[in-house]
């Protein structure tokens, strides 16, 4: 899925790699993967890299695998392994043919592990894990030599076998690629190429009692499926002299290039999986798809269109250096695509009564209304009008204050699409709040224009008590109050305010025939989505995001 009429970047560094790369003949044709851990819902950070994985072999003619990174049994799920697939389709890509799972190749990483053993580059270490992590060294001082360092290849390879078979209790052994224990970069310090570990496996159940590392199963998964650039973010950049060393040790079939870049980080949001999964463990949210969550299915069920996200990617663009992206700019893309598709509708979140005093009692007028102010093809609708309506509370002001232009005691302004009202006498109840207005219409300004020229400062929206439908609006704000937010101790930082939940809520009649799924303008208030849990009874809707352009602000505020 391209999308060329978004504005970009520009070309970045990879697509310049893989640019010359075909160019000079190094590769006839790109073949990139997206390579996720089945321990989590994907979220923002990997659509980023599922937009430039899948882009890349798309614009570039190639092709791109989704390939599952299941090499720990311990935190990874079938319900991950669906909800991965669901969301890569969402957000509108396709592997085809092409979906592999780390797991397709134990058998083949296990020949290739024992291949380093009888090459003497490899040996079963029977240190404990926290031998192992002591004597690694530091970024200053080399690390010490295992004392199993140097076991017989017979030995190796008779233990190794039993590591499989299942002999041994979890982290009393691990095979260790034999590197050097003084190199300046810690991952060639003799690596942990398999664990052992007694755990049920999404795809392979118990037939495995040892898993290979990430390290071990990467570049291998990589050669396997002959990936020509295999792109992946910048904290494995000190891993690639280890990826290469595998390829350059081992009788692999073919030799793909790592290149890194920088992975997203946004204000107000933390993204990462295990940060993600402790928010939906410890009940801060109510799943991984709460609409508050930055994972696709969060996003998604906020209304956020799938092209919105693609367009922020290719807005980012793809860079080398870590940089924060400020969430305005997400949300003013989101707004960018939205107000160019989405429909207007009328509904009052916070209604206030208005009876129009003058308006025959049982008479209803059906009233034209545009669907999209710049798009004529999405045609008009009919809403009813009536004596009695609703108007937004904030719509109103007894005594309302100099730059305050909408409705007041005296005040007229106008309905939207319908007349122009006046507002003649304020009722409150016991308590001194206002309960409902008591106002007068024009006849003569029918579809919102006064004949004589007369101007009103105001239009508001509005809907029909009578043919009102009611509806939950979930008004959503950053999950976090902090703008650098820190892993741990979300108490005290989330934010508090992050959900309102208005219930009295009333909108147009048109919802009763609309589609179901797509998002709506609320004029004036913002872009919302029907959220799942709806009834027949009772319509409930999120907001996607507000109207209010804060990323112009914060643009201009510098
Ligand atoms: P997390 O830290 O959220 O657990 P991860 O890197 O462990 O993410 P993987 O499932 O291993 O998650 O990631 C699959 C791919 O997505 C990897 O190539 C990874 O580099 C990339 N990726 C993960 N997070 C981001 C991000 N924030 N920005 C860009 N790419 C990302
Ligand atoms: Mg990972």
């Amino acid at each position: 899925m391209t999308d060329e009429s978004t504005p970009d970047a520009g070309r970045d560094f990879i697509r310049e790699i893989v640019a010359a790369d075909l160019a000079s003949g190094k590769h006839k044709s790109v073949v990139t993967r997206f390579p996720p851990e089945p321990n989590g819902y994907l979220h923002l950070g990997h659509a980023k890299s599922i937009c430039l994985n899948f882009g890349i072999a798309e614009e570039f003619g190639g092709r791109c695998h989704l390939r599952f990174d299941d090499t720990n049994p311990a935190k990874e799920e079938q319900e991950f392994i669906d909800a991965i697939q669901r969301d890569v389709r969402w957000l509108g890509f396709d592997w085809g043919e092409h979906l592999h799972f780390a797991s397709d190749y134990f058998e083949q990483l296990y020949a290739w592990a024992q291949d380093l053993i009888r090459a003497g580059k490899a040996y079963v270490d029977d240190q404990s894990p926290d031998e192992i992590r002591l004597t690694r060294g530091t970024l200053t001082e080399a690390g010490q030599n295992s004392p199993f360092r140097d076991r017989s290849v017979e030995e190796n390879l008779d233990l190794f076998a039993r590591m499989r078979a299942g002999e041994f209790p979890n982290g009393t052994r691990v095979l260790r690629a034999k590197i050097d224990m003084g190199s300046g970069n810690i991952n060639l310090r003799d690596p942990v190429l398999y664990r052992i570990l007694h755990a049920h496996h999404p795809r392979t159940g118990t037939a495995w009692n040892i898993y290979p590392s990430y390290d071990f199963a990467h570049g291998q998964s990589d050669s396997i499926e002959h990936i020509t650039h295999s792109i992946c973010t910048l904290e494995f950049e000190d891993h690639r002299p280890l990826y290469d060393w595998f390829l350059d040790n081992l009788p692999v079939p073919s030799h793909p290039r790592q290149y890194e870049f920088a992975r997203l980080n946004m204000t107000y949001t933390l993204l990462s999986k295990r940060v993600l999964t402790e928010l939906v463990r410890e009940g801060h949210v109510t799943g991984w798809d709460d609409p508050r969550m930055p994972t696709l299915a969060g996003l998604q069920r906020r209304g956020v269109p799938a092209q919105g996200l693609r367009d922020f990617v290719r807005r980012i663009g793809v860079a080398k250096a870590n940089s924060t992206v400020d969430i305005g700019m997400f949300d003013f893309t989101i707004r960018e695509v939205l107000n160019k598709s989405a429909p207007r509708r009328m509904a009052v979140l916070r209604p206030l009564k208005v009876v129009i005093e003058n308006y025959p009692e049982g008479q209803v007028e059906e009233l034209e209304a545009v669907n999209h102010p710049d798009d004529p093809a999405q045609g008009t609708r009919k809403i009813a009008f009536g004596r009695e309506l609703y108007i937004e509370q904030d719509d109103f002001m007894e005594e309302p204050p100099k730059k305050f232009f909408r409705l007041a005691p005296g005040r007229e302004v106008r309905l939207r699409y319908a007349y122009f009202i006046t507002c003649r006498e304020v009722i409150k109840n016991a308590a001194g709040e206002v309960v409902e207005l008591r106002c007068t219409y024009d006849p003569a300004t029918r579809g919102g224009n006064a004949p004589d020229g007369r101007k009103v400062k105001a239009t508001i929206h509005w809907v029909s008590a009578a043919h009102a439908l009611p509806a939950e609006v979930r008004l959503y704000d950053n999950l976090f109050a902090t703008p650098q937010p820190e892993p741990g101790n979300f108490a005290a930082q989330l934010n508090p305010n992050s959900l309102e939940t208005l219930t009295d809520c009333k909108v147009e009649p048109a919802f009763r025939t609309d589609a179901a799924d797509g998002a709506v303008q609320f004029e004036r208030q913002g872009y919302f989505v029907r959220d799942r849990d709806s009834t027949s009874e009772r319509l409930v809707f999120n907001r996607t995001v507000g109207l209010r352009d804060s990323y112009a602000k914060v643009a201009a505020a510098g």
